[in-house]
């Protein structure tokens, strides 16, 4: 159906549907017409059947006149009612399509006898006497008649010359048939020419068709006007509008012109829509207009901060290269003779210690010059170390190390530093410690600035003990670095893990020190996954303890299967 336009459709469906009424109509008038044909015709037939049986009637009621002289002698004139009827007819039919006549079974002229249509006829009535009239279209003599037979019942007028006893001649030498009362005594047989009437059936049929055509191509006419005018033509500028709406057209209505009820509601929804989405594009190019200048606004600015960022990155690569200079520098200029200072002071004092009645006084001072250089050498340390975790350089080499080890190596350094502070410093490193993973060196200045805190502020007799253990419950690492000093304040014991913290300048004077110490702790611990932890008590000494998780134990097997 996706091929045919709706005139196409309307026109098949128009014509088939007429086609069918059409034929319809055709066969229903003509069996209408030929009803009525028949009908008028058997009325015809039945009203000469009457006539011809008042002449009957009539010849019959005057044989009494009839056949007397007007002396009032009987004399038979031979006018009996069959002759007369017969005569009638007879003369009736001459020179006309019409035939009137009677007939029976056993006529008494030849010509009376009946043909097939009669015969049938009469059968009937003979086999049932409630049926009267036989009639129909029927030939006769070899052409199409409407064909009327009426039965004749046998009356008290009959017997005289068609009664009992049969054999016996009657008045006008006949021999007597011997017919009773209401029996059939044979029957008026009635021609009609049909021709007149068939051609003003058929005249009738083709008027009525006629008309039947033409009311149909007037309806068919008037529907297609009516369509054209108020469905195709409404349509029509609704295809142009939706082709407009298509094309991008914003402002695009239809008018409702010429437009029934129905189809301006249609054409006012359509409006109302366009209307819509007229509003809607007019609104969506203000947005996308108002989104293309944020847009631009945005790209604006992202470009000034990636202008700012390339300034920025250019002035931070400076810096970073300032400070890789500075840090070589540093590592360069103050290390090395610093480093050469304290060999010549190491050198010195040895040899002073050797030599027989040194001087004394020579002797302290190259103690001072070895301890300050050491000072300064750890301090210088500790800077470049901060610098570098800076720069995100510092990284831990991780492999499998013995704390007894680290402990080994760090006592070298502290031994000294305990005995010129006069602190007594012990090492405990119990059996069950396993080997961990970690930084050999990192985890050695972690516990060398934890001892070199501790022994600087312990006075003078006090101790420091180094214990390594392995916690029981976690399976931790524990190294507690412990000593009886001045303690540190609940409120300190978070700061000074930041740098540049000393909780007391004077003490600072007094102990020296840069207060990077334990913030490098903290980073040293932290990029291996260490803790640091801190429990004190002013002036009854601190607690540190580095927690090495079990992770990081090494197992035996381990060790062995390495
Ligand atoms: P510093 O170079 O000053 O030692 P640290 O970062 O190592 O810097 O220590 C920060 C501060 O923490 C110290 O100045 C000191 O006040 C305090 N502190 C560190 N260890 C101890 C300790 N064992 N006993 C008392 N105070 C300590």
């Amino acid at each position: 159906m996706r091929k045919f336009g709706l005139k196409a459709v309307y026109l098949v469906t128009l014509t088939t549907v007429f086609l069918v009424t059409f034929v319809a109509f055709a066969v229903f008038d003509l069996h209408v017409q030929q009803k009525q044909t028949e009908e008028a015709l058997l009325e015809e037939a039945r009203t000469f059947a009457r006539e011809m049986d008042a002449v009957w009637q009539f010849m019959d009621n005057s044989q009494n006149v009839i056949n007397y002289s007007s002396a009032g002698e009987f004399d038979f004139k031979g006018l009996h009612c069959s002759v007369v009827g017969k005569s009638v007819g007879a003369i009736f039919s001459a020179g006309n399509d019409y035939t009137i006549r009677y007939t029976n079974f056993n006529p008494r002229s030849a010509m009376d006898r009946p043909d097939e249509f009669e015969a049938e006829a009469l059968s009937l009535f003979n086999e049932n006497k409630e049926v009267r009239e036989h009639y129909g279209m029927a030939l006769f003599q070899g052409e199409e008649r409407f064909r009327y037979v009426q039965a004749l019942t046998v009356d008290d007028s009959c017997l005289e010359c068609h009664g009992e006893p049969a054999g016996e001649l009657d008045i006008t030498e006949h021999v007597k048939e011997g017919w009773t009362l209401e029996s059939v005594g044979g029957a008026i047989s009635i021609v009609i020419p049909i021709d007149q009437q068939r051609s003003a059936l058929m005249d009738n049929v083709i008027r009525d068709a006629a008309f039947f055509v033409l009311l149909t191509l007037v309806i068919g006419a008037v529907v297609l006007l009516v369509t054209a005018v108020f469905v195709f033509g409404p349509m029509n500028r609704m295809k142009s509008a939706f082709s407009a709406v298509g094309s991008g057209r914003s402002r695009v209505s239809v008018s409702r012109e010429g437009a029934t009820r129905d189809v301006g509601e249609v054409i006012e929804c359509f409006n109302a829509m366009a209307e819509e989405v007229r509003t809607v594009y007019i609104n969506l190019e203000d947005q996308v207009t108002d989104r293309t200048l944020d847009l631009q606004r945005a790209n604006e600015k992202l470009e000034r901060q990636r202008d700012d960022l390339t300034a920025l990155s250019a002035r931070l690569q400076q810096e970073a290269q300032f400070k890789s200079d500075l840090l070589s520098m540093v590592n360069h200029e103050l290390r090395t003779p610093l480093t050469a200072i304290i060999t010549l002071a190491q050198t010195s004092l040895e040899e002073g210690g050797q030599g027989e009645g040194g001087n004394r006084g020579e002797l302290r001072s190259w103690g001072e010059v070895q301890k300050n250089s050491h000072i300064l050498l750890e301090m210088i340390d500790n800077m470049l170390d901060i610098a570098r975790s800076d720069a995100g350089s510092m990284k831990a080499v991780c492999e499998v190390m013995d704390i007894g080890d680290i402990v080994a190596s760090v006592r070298s350094t502290i031994d000294p530093l305990a005995n010129r502070f006069r602190v007594r410093f012990e090492t405990h490193v119990e059996s069950d410690v396993p080997l961990v993973n970690g930084d050999f060196e990192k985890t050695k200045r972690i516990l060398e600035n934890l001892l070199g805190n501790a022994v600087k502020f312990t006075p003078d007799g006090g101790s420091v003990v180094l214990h390594a253990k392995c916690d029981s419950d976690s399976g931790d690492v524990l190294v507690r670095v412990s000593d009886d000093g001045i303690g540190i304040a609940v409120c300190d014991q978070e700061r000074i893990f930041d740098r540049f913290v000393q909780v007391d300048s004077t003490s600072t004077r007094k102990y020296n020190g840069s207060g990077l110490g334990l913030a490098l702790v903290k980073e040293y611990a932290a990029i291996q996954g260490f803790d640091v932890s801190v429990e004190s008590e002013l002036g009854r000494g601190s607690v540190f303890t580095v927690r090495i998780p079990a992770s990081l134990a090494v197992a035996d097997d381990d060790v062995e299967e390495d």
